[in-house]
């Protein structure tokens, strides 16, 4: 089969992984370490040699990027000059589109106008900032190091800095949270303008503290439907507010719906630098050692830093598409699919999806397949049959 690096003419994303925090949140199963158990410095030069090294490799320097995203962990736990450097080297090494989109993540009390200042100036143009909650027992009991205050107070540096496109993100179905705690969160949430939301149901992970907590029968969370509640509230103020819910957890003011991530539900080209990060090139998943250390000493000694590589069968990449496609409300491309992969989903998933679009839980609109209106609030359930 030809090669499908570049489905379609599209270009690809770049993603950075920063894998450093203040501390852990009590829910987070993230590759992410306190930052004082780690040479921070020693790190971000490994990583800094791995991004000039990746830009002149074959199946990379001919590629198209129009997105690059540094996501952590907290990447601001940088100063903004160093993070200013990593967005310009990336400029100048690789093949960007004219206006590319450039993401960094944040956490309200590891921000401030100088570094908020660097990253603008270095050519940043999106900022997503993890409030998680306005309300300050909420977020003592996530773990989370800032406060209510603190989050209103990165959005308008982020505002001072010239930021016109913010992502917050926000998680609702917390222990302790009641639907008139997220609906004061929600009103604070849109008092403040974002353009873009990120809006998840907490996901107790087991490797996490709340993992632990849960399996000793210690952790209590809402009742199954005050989130359903909560969910239907969300919809309610986003879409009177004007937000549009482009995928099962993202919400954007029209046209600012997120490059990056549309980048991974569509399954196109990513490359992924850092420690454990992920890349999708062509049909190869490559993946990065995890551990930080043993990421920047391979690097240091001109060793591959990778953990290990798949090459996915054209079947395999075509699920992996439908799935991942599904994710976004206006769903997928059936003609795109098909010249990707010479694969259809009514040939290839026959009465299974038969059977969904019977039951109302997938229907297919013009040239695109995708999920009901009835089936978004279990989406999880609906996409795991289609694996
Ligand atoms: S700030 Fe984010 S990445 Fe860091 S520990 Fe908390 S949830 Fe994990």
């Amino acid at each position: 089969m030809k090669p499908d690096l570049d489905p379609a003419g599209r270009s690809g994303s770049i993603y950075i992984h920063i894998p450093f925090c203040q501390s852990k949140c009590a829910y987070c199963a993230f590759n992410s370490y306190p930052a004082h158990h780690f040479d921070i410095n020693g790190y971000l030069k490994a990583l800094e040699k791995e991004i000039a090294a990746m830009a002149v490799h074959p199946l990379i320097r001919q590629k198209k990027f129009s997105t690059l995203f540094i996501g952590g962990g907290t990447p601001t736990i940088y100063p903004g000059k160093q993070l200013g450097r990593l967005i310009l080297s990336c400029l100048k090494l690789y093949h960007f589109t004219e206006r590319p989109e450039i993401s960094v993540e944040t956490n309200p009390n590891q921000i401030s106008l100088e570094t908020l200042n660097s990253l603008k100036k270095a050519g940043a143009n999106r900022l997503s900032i993890g409030i998680q909650s306005f309300a300050d027992p909420l977020l003592k009991r996530l773990g989370r190091t800032h406060t209510a205050g603190e989050g209103l107070k990165a959005i308008a540096l982020a505002r001072k800095a010239g930021f016109d496109n913010i992502n917050l993100d926000l998680m609702y179905g917390l222990p302790g949270q009641n639907v008139r705690n997220w609906q004061q969160t929600l009103e604070t949430t849109l008092a403040t303008g974002p353009e873009h939301l990120a809006i998840y149901e907490l996901m107790v992970e087991k490797n996490s503290a709340f993992g632990t907590l849960a399996a000793a029968n210690k952790l209590e969370l809402p009742q199954e439907d005050t989130i359903v509640h909560m969910e239907k509230l969300t919809l309610q103020f986003l879409q009177s507010a004007g937000f549009i819910r482009y995928e099962i957890a993202n919400y954007a003011r029209p046209g600012y719906e997120c490059e990056h991530n549309i980048n991974y539900w569509k399954n196109g080209t990513y490359l992924g630098l850092g420690a454990g990060a992920v890349s999708g090139l062509n049909n190869m998943r490559i993946s990065h050692v995890l551990d930080p250390d043993q990421y920047r000493l391979l690097i240091t000694n001109d060793k591959p830093p990778f953990a290990g590589a798949e090459c996915l069968s054209r079947e395999a990449r075509f699920r992996e598409t439908v799935i991942m496609g599904l994710r976004m409300t206006g769903g997928i491309d059936m003609a795109d699919l098909e010249s990707r992969f010479g694969l259809s989903p009514s040939d290839y998933y026959g009465p299974i999806l038969k059977n969904f679009i019977d039951r109302d839980l997938l229907e297919i609109s013009g040239d695109h397949l995708r999920l009901t209106e009835r089936s978004l609030p279990v989406a999880n359930q609906v996409l795991s049959e289609l694996v």
